[in-house]
């Protein structure tokens, strides 16, 4: 069965009980049933079977779907959301005004690195975080004494430029639970820019690199979410994990001791980690492994903070409103760090944390856990 079809049958099971609206982002920012899960399964439905016109304005409520899956959690049907949501714009192709679609992300890490000139948001994503360096080199990490197994490491498209320092808080802590890790040669884009923007064919491209870069290895981790929610969906056969998830299962069954955390921390649950992994009860569970911390969940988990994807960039108003109550929380409660495991929401939030002055690290948790790690 092609995507198409697949997706057709997928808005067949819809029963139009609405049950998800109260859970969906967008349908509560404008309260207009084209921006529901149901209203748009039915744009997405007449599209696909060439009843509707793909005009300007199908187009604008099917992009500004966060693809938060929030509706997935919720609908009683199991209805596939994503499925439909991607077939549609696949169907629609991508943007012809932002041309290369699943790239602006990368060439603002690569700008970046390079020290080149970026204009306005990107210049200000780009200098949103602070603790980048380097990325770890290609190559094998092995850990003191006999590696229990071989870990591939996706150092990803953005975060290898933006979040260098979660890549070598994520060898640390794997090496010192024992396991080897691997970093492979020109393994980057998982493809989950291209394949929620209409533009498949790379996504594929870059789904058929990987599972060559990573084959024969006993699994594979990626430090952001959204990376791990499109390996998983991908390449199921490469084992891949979130790397939350990996820590979560591991570090609090180890020997490896945490020193606590003397200030307050707010703790995110990025959509794809809570609703596209259903795997949101990692994060507190991980952060258990650090004694006598003040740590508190930074708005609802799943609760999209609106970078989603690329929206951070090509649908700022959207993305900004959605953000507010988070920043909202934040100046009211003043924690000096700020945990979330998505690239995405981190650039979007410490952006946004910024520019309303607040004083606030903006970590991936491992790189607080390898901070906090005390030597045996
Ligand atoms: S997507 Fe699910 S919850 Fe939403 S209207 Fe359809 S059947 Fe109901
Ligand atoms: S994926 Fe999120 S934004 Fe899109 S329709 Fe579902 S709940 Fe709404």
């Amino acid at each position: 069965m092609n995507d198409r079809d697949a997706a057709l049958q997928a808005a067949d099971h819809c029963v139009k009980c609405g049950l998800c609206l109260p859970y969906c982002p967008t349908y509560r920012l404008y309260a207009d049933e084209a921006d529901s899960p149901r209203g748009r399964i039915a744009l997405a439905d007449g599209l696909l079977r060439g009843m509707l016109a793909p005009d300007a304005t199908l187009r604008e409520h099917l992009e500004r779907c966060l693809l938060c899956r929030a509706c997935e959690v919720h609908c009683p049907s199991g209805v596939k959301f994503s499925r439909i949501i991607d077939a549609a714009r696949n169907e629609l192709g991508p943007r012809q005004t932002v041309p290369s679609l699943d790239r602006p992300l990368a060439r603002l890490g690569l700008a970046l690195a390079r020290n080149l000139p970026l204009p306005g948001s990107r210049a200000r994503l780009a200098r949103a975080l602070t603790g980048g360096g380097s990325a770890p080199a290609s190559g094998h990490y092995p850990p003191p004494g006999t590696p229990r197994s071989r870990l591939g490491l996706l150092t990803g498209c953005v975060t290898g430029t933006q979040q260098a320092g979660a890549l070598h808080a994520a060898i640390r802590l794997l090496n010192a639970l024992g396991h080897e890790v691997v970093i492979p040669p020109a393994a980057t884009c998982c493809g989950a820019l291209a394949a929620h923007h209409g533009d498949p064919a790379t996504a594929a491209r870059q789904a058929d690199a990987l599972r060559k870069a990573f084959a024969n290895l006993d699994g594979m981790v990626a430090i952001a979410s959204g990376c791990a929610l499109q390996l998983h969906e991908t390449l199921p056969e490469l084992g891949p994990e979130d790397l939350v998830t990996r820590l979560a299962r591991e570090l609090p069954e180890s020997s490896l001791r945490f020193a606590p955390v003397d200030a307050r921390v707010a703790l995110h649950a990025p959509c794809t980690l809570a609703n596209g992994l259903r795997r949101g009860d990692d994060l507190p569970r991980l952060m258990g492994c650090l004694p006598d911390t003040d740590w508190r969940p930074l708005g609802q988990p799943g609760d999209c903070c609106g970078a989603a994807g690329m929206h951070l960039l090509t649908q700022r108003a959207q993305a900004e409103r959605l953000r507010q109550s988070l920043l909202d929380q934040l100046l009211r409660e003043r924690p000096a760090l700020l945990l979330t495991s998505n690239i995405g929401c981190a650039l979007h939030l410490a952006e946004g944390a910024r520019a309303h002055g607040l004083e606030i690290e903006v970590l991936h948790p491992v790189e607080l856990l390898a901070r906090q790690l005390e030597q045996a």
